[in-house]
């Protein structure tokens, strides 16, 4: 029988958007390039078989502060989230470091004549955390429910997403603290949109936090996978769509896919406008990945850093804003931003003795085929000296060969489209409803939409809302948490 909807990639979009529609109590049937089902969220054995590597997401402060993930009850699904003492940490030359605690009062502490802004900074967004989420993993459509929440972030990223952020703190420890978030944004810095992205994740770390999933991220997709299939949901893996055509008929298709896919895939049924806002759709910098083994924890020279999963590299402020910049204008820095994950410091279980898995990606320029091995283990090695020899097996991913991993990272730009001003709210093209491609009964749900990259599965959730609308004529929103009774969950559940 042909299914009511199709969906093309199970990343966290996809397979959001397939539970949304499964809990409407429509048939839904999942098509992967890849063998496994996934996307962002794959787990893997690399190199022993003991231990699992995060293949790409790790860390999951959106998943955690996602209003779709807390109305699907990941936790109450046997999800795990684990943290560590510290969200994130921040090494600088000579031995100092800015640590952010899960603990806003230790952060304080710890920022010496810093510290009191710190928490001026923090504490206001953590009040209204509910607001700034809500804004900021919204489909950038919708007026903001918190209007305090707007103006307290409006300030705080006119003042940390300029050059006036090199006036906001005294110490070299806060300023670098902050700037290590903001270049979670990839690219140009400072910027508003990076300055948004700091203040997001920033008061997170202090509020719901940057957990690690018990056993790796792709727990988060069997969670979504099992729902799926308990509403009768079929996947199909080691399926790369090329043409629309060879899907089955149904009546919605819902896209996990990037721009540049949705042009080829489409094959010329685009209208031309629109393939031409595709056309000027831009990509980020790449990430390059590190996958290592080491035989023991990372042995940092200011030992505080050892209490954090994330571990930002790169300097002082005004270091990574030069390298940011500089990889963002295509040239592969000296000393790029390295960012490092050692879930173990949260989840304890990954490690087998002598045996650690840790991963690290740098920012370099899009498209760039550098094996990144050499350039992560030597910034690595400046803030922790010996941890080359630590290393008993290792595996580099250029940024192009990420593309050829995963299509959706276009030259390695893992939040599938730069995060510029204009495509952190205007993701992928200038329309009213961003998730519906001009074409019938097609949609757009990966991170080229709003509210973009990271792993809050909103996109998905946002574009199934719409094809339930416009295809089903079902405008209420279907209940996602968990249920005993699958068989029960039918459009009757919609809430009004
Ligand atoms: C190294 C790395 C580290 C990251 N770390 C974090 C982190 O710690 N925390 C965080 O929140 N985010 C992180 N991210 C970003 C996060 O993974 C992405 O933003 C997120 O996965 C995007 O979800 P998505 O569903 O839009 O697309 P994806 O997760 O990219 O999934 C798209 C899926 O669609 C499939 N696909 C694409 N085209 C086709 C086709 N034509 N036919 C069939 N299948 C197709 C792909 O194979 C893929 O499985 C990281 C990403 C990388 C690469």
């Amino acid at each position: 029988m042909a299914p009511d909807a199709v969906i093309v990639g199970t990343g966290p979009n996809g397979l959001t958007a397939g539970a949304t529609l499964a809990r409407a109590g429509l048939s839904v049937e999942l098509y992967e390039a890849g063998a496994t089902i996934g996307g962002g969220l794959r787990t893997e054995s690399l190199f022993d078989s003991d231990i699992q590597h995060d293949i790409c997401a790790a860390v999951h402060p959106m998943a955690l502060a996602s209003p779709f993930f807390k109305a699907f009850g990941l936790q109450e699904r046997g999800v795990e989230m684990l943290h560590a003492p510290a969200s994130y940490a921040h090494p600088l030359p000579g031995g100092a470091a800015g640590i952010a605690y899960h603990d806003l009062d230790a952060t304080q502490a710890g920022l010496g004549p810093d510290g009191r802004r710190w928490r001026r900074l923090m504490r206001p967004l953590l009040q209204h955390s509910d607001g700034i989420v809500d804004l900021l993993l919204s489909d950038q459509r919708s007026l903001p429910r918190d209007p305090v929440a707007a103006l307290l972030l409006a300030r705080r990223v006119l003042a940390h997403g300029t050059h006036l952020a090199s006036a906001t703190f005294e110490t070299e420890e806060a300023k670098a603290l902050l700037t290590g978030v903001a270049a979670h944004a990839v690219g140009r810095l400072p910027s508003l949109t990076a300055g948004a992205v700091s203040m997001l994740l920033g008061h997170l770390a202090h509020g719901t936090g940057w957990p690690v999933p018990r056993g790796g991220s792709a727990r988060i997709a069997d969670a979504l996978t099992a729902e799926i299939t308990a509403h009768g949901g079929t996947f199909h893996t080691g399926r790369r769509i090329s043409d629309l055509a060879e899907l089955p008929r149904s009546r919605a298709v819902l896209l996990d896919v990037s721009p540049k896919t949705l042009v080829r895939i489409t094959a010329g049924r685009l209208p031309t406008r629109y393939r031409r806002a595709l056309a000027r759709y831009t990509y980020g910098p790449g990430a390059a990945k590190a996958d290592f083994l080491i035989t023991e924890p990372v042995p940092w020279t200011n030992q505080a850093v050892g209490q954090a999963t994330t571990v930002h590299l790169g300097g002082t402020q005004a270091d990574i804003f030069r390298s940011e910049t500089t990889t963002a204008a295509g040239v592969l820095a000296d000393e790029p931003f390295v960012l490092v994950v050692d879930p173990v410091v949260a989840d304890p279980e990954r490690a087998r003795p002598g045996k650690y898995p840790l991963w690290a990606y740098a920012h370099v320029p899009n498209g760039d085929t550098t094996d990144p091995i050499e350039l992560i283990t030597s910034q690595i090695e400046r803030y922790a000296p010996g941890f080359r020899d630590t290393v008993i097996a290792q595996r580099g991913t250029s940024a192009a060969q990420y593309e050829e991993y995963n299509p959706n990272y276009v030259g390695g730009d893992i939040g599938t489209g730069a995060m510029t001003i204009r495509q952190s709210l205007l993701r992928p093209a200038p329309r009213t409803n961003p998730y519906r491609v001009p074409l019938p009964s097609v949609y757009l749900c990966s991170a080229a939409t709003p509210p973009g990259p990271g792993v809050h599965g909103m996109s998905g959730y946002y574009a199934a809302l719409a094809a339930l609308h416009h295809e089903f004529g079902i405008r209420g929103r279907p209940s996602l948490g968990p249920v005993r009774d699958f068989g029960s969950t039918t459009r009757a559940d919609m809430a009004p």
